[in-house]
């Protein structure tokens, strides 16, 4: 099996169902958490907007001292690898955000670096898995089903784009780009929904007509993924054009 296979670009082999593998590292992974710190920052006002209609106003606050944090405290990890990452990640986020955000993302983020394991890099279908036990954990902690208008509106409908693309034969480019698409349809479904989880709940039919603030940040992270694997590849390619031992 191609995966797994610490190259950052395996070649495809001979016979049928072969197909490059990109194998993402610790790099990536902080690229990516660096895009979606940003995003948050940037997006800080808007998720808090959102919240203030169905919630209490507190979640661009919540997200972003969140992910301040994690930025924080994984600028410190030299020698991480993805998963030990992911989960200091976790730990950090569940520590520092309370309401429903911290323990649900820090369990999403935990359960993310769990499924990768300790290796330096992994593939698409690792990738795969991460997301599918980020599911699971904001799950088991939530017990959200999707059109209950939460993140799960978001993260369940991104997995599912971004299981069929890599199916379908996708690369890790088109599977990010399906997966941020559905995330970002998906926030957007959750406006005629009524809330049925959370905070939102309590509002009943008055929930109807807003977008849900955590499935909006949920969207937000995608997008970053998405910048962060295409990022990743840009330097790769330039890496690979420089003449040996340059480095700038
Ligand atoms: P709080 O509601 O405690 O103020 P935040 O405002 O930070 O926390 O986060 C609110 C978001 O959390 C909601 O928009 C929703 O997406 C998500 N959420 C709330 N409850 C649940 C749940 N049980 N399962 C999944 N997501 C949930
Ligand atoms: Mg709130």
């Amino acid at each position: 099996m191609a995966l797994g296979v610490a190259v950052p670009w395996a070649r495809p082999r001979a016979g049928p169902g072969r197909k490059a593998t990109r194998i993402v590292d610790v790099a990536c992974v902080r690229g990516w958490l660096t895009e979606v710190a940003g995003s948050l920052e940037a997006e800080r006002d808007y998720l808090t907007q959102l919240d203030a209609a169905i919630g209490d106003a507190d979640h661009g606050v919540n997200m972003h001292r969140g992910f301040t944090a994690v930025m924080r405290r994984v600028g410190g990890l030299d020698d991480a690898t993805p998963g030990g990452l992911l989960k200091a990640a976790g730990r950090t986020f569940v520590s520092t955000v309370g309401g429903a955000a911290g323990p649900l993302y820090g369990t999403a983020f935990l359960a993310a670096g769990d499924a990768l394991g300790d290796g330096d890099s992994f593939g698409p279908r690792r990738l795969l898995e991460a997301l599918r036990a980020s599911l699971e954990g904001v799950q088991r902690v939530g017990a959200a089903s999707e059109g209950d208008k939460t993140m799960v509106d978001a993260l369940a409908p991104a997995l599912a784009a971004y299981e069929l693309e890599l199916r379908t034969g996708g690369s890790l480019e088109t599977a990010a780009r399906a997966a941020r698409e559905a995330a970002s349809d998906g926030a957007r479904a959750t406006v005629p929904m009524q809330a049925r989880k959370g905070r939102a709940s309590y509002l009943g039919p008055r929930s109807v007509g807003h977008q849900d603030p955590g499935a909006t940040s949920t969207s937000l992270m995608f997008a970053a993924l998405e910048r962060a694997v295409l990022a990743d590849r840009s330097q790769r390619f330039a890496a690979g054009a420089r003449p040996r031992g340059s480095r700038t």
